[in-house]
């Protein structure tokens, strides 16, 4: 995402967060820890309670993927541990979102059995594959999405 847009998205998830004058108040919840949800983390300090929900502990430098499938670099180099990123700038919960309640405002983990509450919710969980329907493509493909 451009930088422009992205401090764009960052203001408005600001106003949204708003209420009255208590930041301590305002409960932002950001669902993925890839580029996305991790730099909105970052950008948002101090803007309220962040919590950012992540389903690896670590964050993914994608780009460079090819290096480390060749062994260039080593996992660490490229998937640095997500609470050491955001440090004191958020909270971080390893788990996987499984249910989104608008109603309540809450968020279910797989992991837990108490619903996690939110002012603003930022969703940005990124992509999968697409398989376009073709027979078979998912069991011949290799992936290079992932450290596995
Ligand atoms: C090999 C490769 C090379 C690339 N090279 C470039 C490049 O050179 N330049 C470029 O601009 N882009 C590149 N990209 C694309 C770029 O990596 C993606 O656009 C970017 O990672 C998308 O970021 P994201 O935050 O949207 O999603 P992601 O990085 O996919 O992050 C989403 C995170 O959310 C987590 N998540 C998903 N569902 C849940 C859930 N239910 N609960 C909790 N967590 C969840 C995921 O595990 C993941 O950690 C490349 C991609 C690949 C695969």
């Amino acid at each position: 995402m451009p930088a422009t847009r992205l401090s764009a998205n960052i203001s408005r998830i600001q106003e949204l967060t708003a209420v009255g004058d208590d930041k301590n108040s305002r409960k932002i919840v950001i669902i993925g820890g890839g580029f996305g949800g991790l730099f909105t983390a970052l950008d948002l300090n101090g803007a309220g309670e962040v919590t950012l929900i992540n389903d690896e502990d670590h964050f993914l430098f994608r780009p460079m993927l090819y290096e480390y499938l060749s062994g260039e670099v080593e996992a660490w180099h490229i998937a640095p541990d997500c609470r050491e990123l955001i440090e004191e700038q958020a909270k971080f919960i390893r788990g996987r979102v499984t249910s989104i309640d608008l109603a309540s405002k809450t968020v279910k983990l797989a992991e837990r059995e108490e619903p996690i509450p939110y002012n603003a919710l930022v969703v940005s969980p990124g992509a999968t594959t697409n398989y376009s329907g073709v027979e078979g493509a998912e069991a011949v493909r290799a992936s290079v999405s992932n450290l596995e």
